[in-house]
């Protein structure tokens, strides 16, 4: 048996750190399905033909998020987890390498590697800021960027005019707004100008999806076509299909937490001001080595290795969660002085 080179250069995914009680390391909502969905939900479980498969490209949700966002079902390719279609960016197109913008999501790396690409790295600025020289200097054969605003793990946004320039240049723009919903704006409807942008969206953040796995691509219809040739059929399953347009069938009760996340996200960064850096997603990038001293008071939030080594990243909870995390923040740079 032999085994890829490349293959045998990966080690699994870690996510990062050990669970403790409070968990403010994925990124995830505190918040399970809201209380008045719970039983529609049961009911669509009981109506489910689970003996039958799902429809392959799951069109229902497609039909559902076209008129959310104002787009054609033709814009809108579904799949399990944004991560899924971060992998189908990486078999559309021609090329021989991806840029990434470090520090942020490993995915990117992870997936064109796996598929063959090779990775040209144009690390953020000082202020995590995209270099957008560099990256032009990059782009010769490039297969794609792949941009994230807001930026994980630094939380900010990226300028438009900046991401503009670079679409300007034609090359294929995968570009990912996990974190859009936080935001103050995004740049979803930019597809409209642009046939080469791939926007990227998940209902693992905001809407506290994270284990039906859901994302969806938005694009021109020519670049959504090809990746509808890429998908394998069926990669939603047909219970996951239906708990996402549920909750697209009452956003208000998701735009509810995400307001009430953004408010708290706020709050925590005007606490710790010193030390966290600006973010329009539900987490913050702090400049504090404080992993290990938070976990062994049962809270875990991200910690990093070379550039970010000295910061922590924490995922905004509901309010007993940032107040308990607030007040063994404050002990820790306390007793650092
Ligand atoms: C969490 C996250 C995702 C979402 O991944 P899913 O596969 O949809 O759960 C995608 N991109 C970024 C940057 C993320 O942080």
């Amino acid at each position: 048996m032999k085994i890829r080179e490349t293959v045998k250069n990966f080690s699994p995914y870690n996510p990062g750190t050990a669970e403790a009680g409070i968990r403010m390391d994925k990124n995830e909502s505190p918040f399970s399905l809201p209380e008045e969905l719970k039983g529609k939900v049961l009911g669509e479980l009981e109506k489910l033909t689970v003996n039958r498969y799902p429809q392959s490209s799951g069109d229902s949700l497609r039909e559902k998020l076209a008129d959310f966002h104002y787009l054609k079902k033709d814009n809108i390719v579904v799949g399990s987890g944004s991560d899924q279609l971060i992998s189908y960016s990486t078999h559309l197109f021609a090329g021989k390498h991806a840029v990434v913008t470090p520090p942020t999501f490993s995915m990117y790396r992870f997936y064109a590697e796996l598929n063959g690409l090779d990775v040209r790295p144009v690390p953020l600025g000082e202020d995590f800021g995209l270099q957008v020289k560099k990256i032009k200097d990059n782009l010769n054969g490039a297969a794609v960027v792949f941009l994230c605003s807001p930026n994980n793990p630094t939380g900010n946004t990226f300028d438009r005019g900046k991401i503009v320039e670079i679409l300007e240049t034609g090359v294929p723009v995968v570009l990912d707004e996990a974190y859009g919903e936080f935001a103050d704006e995004t740049n979803m409807n930019l597809i409209k100008g642009y046939d080469n942008l791939v926007v990227l969206r998940t209902f693992s953040k905001a809407f506290g999806l994270a284990g039906a796995r859901v994302g969806f691509a938005a694009g021109d219809s020519d670049v959504v076509g090809h990746m509808l040739r890429v998908k394998p059929p069926y990669n939603l399953n047909s219970f996951s299909l239906r708990v996402a347009e549920l909750l697209l069938d009452h956003y208000e009760l998701v735009r509810d937490r995400i307001d009430l996340l953004t408010e708290q996200r706020k709050k925590l960064y005007n606490r710790f001001e010193r030390y966290s850096h600006p973010s329009e997603a539900n987490f913050l990038l702090m400049n504090l080595d404080a992993s290990d001293y938070l976990l062994d008071r049962g809270i875990s939030v991200r910690s990093f290795t070379g550039r970010l080594a000295e910061y922590i990243r924490v995922t905004v909870g509901t309010k007993e969660e940032n107040d308990r995390f607030t007040h063994a923040l404050k002990s820790y740079i306390s007793d650092q002085i």
